[in-house]
């Protein structure tokens, strides 16, 4: 039986099933509890966009980490909802969020790169928040999205909680590079960047499979950034 037609009658069902949890459960804003709304335009204004470049020497293989907002409220609560709250639908505002950031940081790019999860993880979690980032920016900016060439080989804890050393060690050799990538500037996408540990893990496969650069770009950036707006309040994903 030809797979097509099934899946897209799962695609629909999915659609369906999604409206009809709406209409039982309406979204509520992750920063103000408003209901009806996934994120209202009140906290929407209160995010703060940063649009901030981080360039980096070698020996690191990641040239530039690029970010779009301040990892603070209301923003944190969004990007939590959105990752393990099975809150799909915010990656259309936020990946908004993230085009909107774009013009200004002059990233040199071929294709967008979502930070892979491990198969494991994905299984848990249903999807990857990166992916989904990274799909609605590619629509916006009308690039080629790469979901198959950089893999995530070994599960790794979550970097919560670990600091910058740790971190590293959590994720080195973590990736994979499994396609051609010579030549291609490269753009990471996430959703977090607190140190960068995973983004430069990513930016070592790519680079070695020949990649010609790798720049990273998140949307929010959980540390502070000289020349930046402090954030209200320490980060605690
Ligand atoms: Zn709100």
């Amino acid at each position: 039986m030809d797979g097509a037609p099934a899946r897209g009658r799962a695609a629909w069902l999915t659609s369906a099933g999604r409206a009809l949890l709406d209409l039982l459960f309406p979204p509520v804003c992750p920063g103000c509890g408003r209901a009806g709304v996934l994120l209202c335009d009140d906290c929407r204004a209160r995010i703060q966009m940063i649009d901030a470049v981080e360039l980096r020497e070698p020996p690191a293989r990641l040239s530039a980490i690029a970010s779009a907002a301040l990892f603070a409220p209301p923003l944190r609560e969004a990007i939590h909802r959105f990752k393990y709250d099975n809150t799909r639908d915010l990656a259309g505002p936020l990946a908004a969020m993230m085009a909107a950031g774009w013009p200004r940081l002059g990233l040199a790019a071929d294709v967008l790169m979502p930070v892979p999860l491990h198969a494991r993880r994905l299984t848990e979690r249903g999807y990857n928040q990166s992916a989904l980032l990274a799909r609605g920016l590619a629509q916006a900016l009308a690039m080629p999205v790469d979901e198959r060439t950089l893999i995530r080989r070994r599960h790794t804890r979550q970097q919560v909680g670990l600091g910058p050393e740790e971190r590293r060690a959590n994720v080195a050799d973590a990736f994979v590079c499994r396609g051609a990538v010579r030549g291609q500037r490269i753009i990471l996408v996430d959703d977090v960047c607190t140190t960068g540990a995973t983004l430069e893990a990513c930016a070592a496969a790519l680079a070695d499979a020949g990649a010609a650069s790798v720049q990273g770009y998140t949307l929010a950036r959980a540390r502070w950034l000289p020349g930046q707006p402090a954030p209200d309040a320490a980060p605690t994903l």
